[in-house]
């Protein structure tokens, strides 16, 4: 059997539960290395509950200690799937490795808390989810033994959290009462919340269709660079989408040229095909002037070229964006300079409120809906199609300033 993958992203407002869930959902998974738990206990102080949000901050630790380039992952199995956590330390870098694709995720839990109910952060984690495309959510109701897993306390909620989310293309799956701290309805149930029916959490992200695998999508390579070896030049990049193997002929864009890759080649080992997810090298014969910027991809579904698109924009760095700066756009290896055009509209991204249409300046955390006008074309796609190139960053001062993902070519 296919070991399955789900990338899911836990978000909520600060102090609802989210670090303590996901050192729960660690631990009762199983995923823990042995001696962690005696660890975080004796840490805790002689509480009688381990810490588990600090047992969290532990993995972080260790994380920075080994300096592995994903930073802000940990992972758990259940039976069915091996899950990978994309956690949300802080609310700036939670926008900005949302809008980078950095936690592209296949999956949203968002947690509040009974108490405090649907809170501001509530609201701007669920419009970034909403405009980036996440159309999947389970809401987790924590704190539930704080209400001695009331009911009337849990529904009050669950319903100002679907009401919340009614407004926009998110599809809820469940909403489930738990208590992070205690392991309420995550693993397992529990004599306090006997009234609830529905799934536990683990169930509930069992029951999740997997995602298509990216393998199955068409072809997309962006060519990071161009090496000499032996008086051929090998194209090396990560193929983002797809397959490809030697002797399939792929379209090369943006020159419109169509050409059979003549080896596939990975760290000098022979290979005759890849997939999605491998980096690799391939050459061509003949004259192909190809080079870092270009994407190779299935002659079949091509992306579109475009000069003008039309884009969602978080803005991130400070100074925002005004009318006349100049600006890169960078869709996987593709750059080129850009100018937005027409700010259409300017959004306040805690309530997706517009706060003006055609617009002259956007400040930092706030949302622009863009037409972007490029130098030179580039192959993009747009983001309800769900492949690689429907994100992108733009910089300013050559720091990445904003994101963006592409809602029309
Ligand atoms: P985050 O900011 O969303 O990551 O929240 P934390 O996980 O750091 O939790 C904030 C506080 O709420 C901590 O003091 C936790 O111990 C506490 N907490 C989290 N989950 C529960 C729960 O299920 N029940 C109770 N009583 N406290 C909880």
């Amino acid at each position: 059997m296919d070991l399955q993958w789900l990338r899911v992203v836990v978000v909520g407002h600060v102090d609802h539960g989210k670090s303590t869930l996901i050192g729960r959902l660690l631990h009762d998974s199983g995923a823990l290395p042995e001696g962690r738990i005696e660890e975080i206990t004796r840490a805790g102080a002689g509480d009688a509950d381990p810490e588990w949000a600090l047992l969290l901050d532990h993995f972080h630790e260790e994380r920075e200690e080994e300096r592995t380039i994903d930073s802000t992952q940990a992972f758990f199995a259940t039976p069915r799937r091996v899950y990978r956590i994309i956690d949300t330390p802080g609310h700036r870098e939670f926008l900005k490795n949302m809008v980078t694709g950095a936690a592209q995720a296949d999956a949203a839990i968002l947690v509040v808390d009974v108490e405090a109910g649907v809170l501001e952060q509530t609201r701007r984690h669920v419009a970034m989810l909403d405009l980036l495309g996440q159309r999947r959510a389970i809401v987790a109701i924590n704190k539930m033994d704080r209400v001695q897993g009331r009911r009337g306390d849990f529904e009050t909620v669950a319903d100002a959290a679907r009401t919340l989310l009614s407004q926009t293309r998110i599809n809820v799956h469940h909403v489930i009462p738990i208590s992070a701290q205690h392991g309420w309805n995550l693993a397992s149930r529990a004599a306090a919340l006997s009234w609830y029916e529905g799934p536990t959490l683990f169930d509930a992200l069992d029951s999740l269709a997997p995602p298509e695998p990216l393998s199955n999508r068409p072809l997309r390579f962006p060519i990071q660079d161009r090496y000499e070896l032996n008086g051929r030049g090998v194209l090396v990049g990560r193929v983002e989408s797809g397959r490809l193997a030697q002797g399939q002929t792929v379209l090369c864009l943006p020159s419109g040229e169509s050409a059979p890759i003549a080896s596939v080649e990975r760290f000098l080992e022979r290979r005759t095909s890849a997939e999605a997810g491998e980096s690799i090298g391939l050459t061509f014969d003949g004259m192909l002037e190809l080079q870092r910027g270009a994407v190779l991809c299935d002659p079949q579904s091509p992306p579109k070229m475009a000069r003008r698109i039309e884009a969602n924009v978080f803005w991130l760095a400070a100074g925002g964006w005004a009318q006349g700066d100049s600006l890169v756009l960078r869709c996987t290896t593709q750059e080129t300079p850009c100018g937005i055009e027409r700010l259409q509209r300017r959004i306040n991204s805690s309530t997706l409120e517009v706060i003006e249409t055609d617009a002259q300046r956007l400040e930092p955390t706030e949302v622009g809906h863009v037409a972007l006008t490029l130098e030179r074309p580039i192959a993009v796609e747009e983001s309800a199609a769900g492949g690689p190139l429907a994100r992108f960053v733009l910089l300013k001062n050559q720091t990445i300033s904003a994101g963006g993902t592409v809602t029309r070519v």
